[in-house]
């Protein structure tokens, strides 16, 4: 075998709750306007919309707790989502098999450059810039299946220095997360190691250098996210 001309990026491996074993990232993908409240607050018609995804690199995503306030944006955004690991894939998964290939869940930000994504929005260009910086997708620790079972309902919730700014239930998901599994699987062939964000609810807003995030989904516990 050839050895590689350059050394290889390193594997992005998340922490596993209660294990030393990490969790290795191959994908990222995420849902846009996935509770209905949020598409509202975003302008759009959350009836008439098939779901829709963008990805973010598997070196976005961040278990330090530490959120470094991005270059080139004056307007950055929380969103607090949940995260679906997968530990098998395949293509055309059938709605009833999607939940066999989930290996755990975790509570995540897609933090969001809104000015930039607002400008590429209008232009009709990709939302990359906007979504898939550096550091971008803050994670906490993956809660496996085996642990704390499948996750459908239960409160979402995100706070900023103590004050809640985002809530919401897991159960108003306009897109389940087998729909999700299901429906991105007719599109790509998914894998071991891919990850998708479940998308956001009500009450996106800035994050400035200093303020502390919290994130809380039932069943995931909590987790503080510092923006510095
Ligand atoms: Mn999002």
């Amino acid at each position: 075998m050839s050895e590689f001309a350059i050394a290889p990026p390193p594997v992005v491996a998340l922490p596993i709750a209660g294990s030393s074993s990490t969790f290795p990232v191959r994908r990222v993908y995420c849902i846009g306007r996935n509770y209905a409240a949020h598409a509202i607050e975003m302008g759009h018609d959350p009836d008439r919309e098939p779901p829709f995804f963008f990805q973010k690199n598997p070196n976005n995503l961040d278990p330090s707790g530490v959120f470094p306030y991005p270059e080139k944006t004056s307007d950055v955004h929380h969103e607090i989502e949940m995260a679906v690991m997968l530990h098998s894939g395949g293509i055309n998964i059938p709605l009833d098999d999607a939940l066999n290939h989930v290996y755990g869940y975790a509570l995540s930000l897609d933090m969001t450059r809104r000015d930039l994504q607002g400008e590429q929005k209008k232009m009709g260009r990709p939302w990359e810039i906007g979504k898939a910086f550096e550091r971008s997708a803050p994670v906490g620790p993956i809660h496996t299946v085996d642990a704390v079972g499948h996750l459908s309902e239960g409160t979402v919730e995100l706070l900023v220095d103590g004050e809640q700014k985002q809530v919401g239930d897991l159960n108003q998901m306009i897109w389940k997360v087998p729909e999700m599994i299901s429906y991105l699987s007719d599109y790509f062939e998914l894998a071991a190691g891919d990850v998708i964000l479940s998308g956001t609810p009500a009450g996106v807003g800035p994050v400035v250098a200093g303020q502390t995030m919290e994130l809380r989904i039932a069943g995931l516990g909590s987790m503080q996210v510092k923006c510095t």
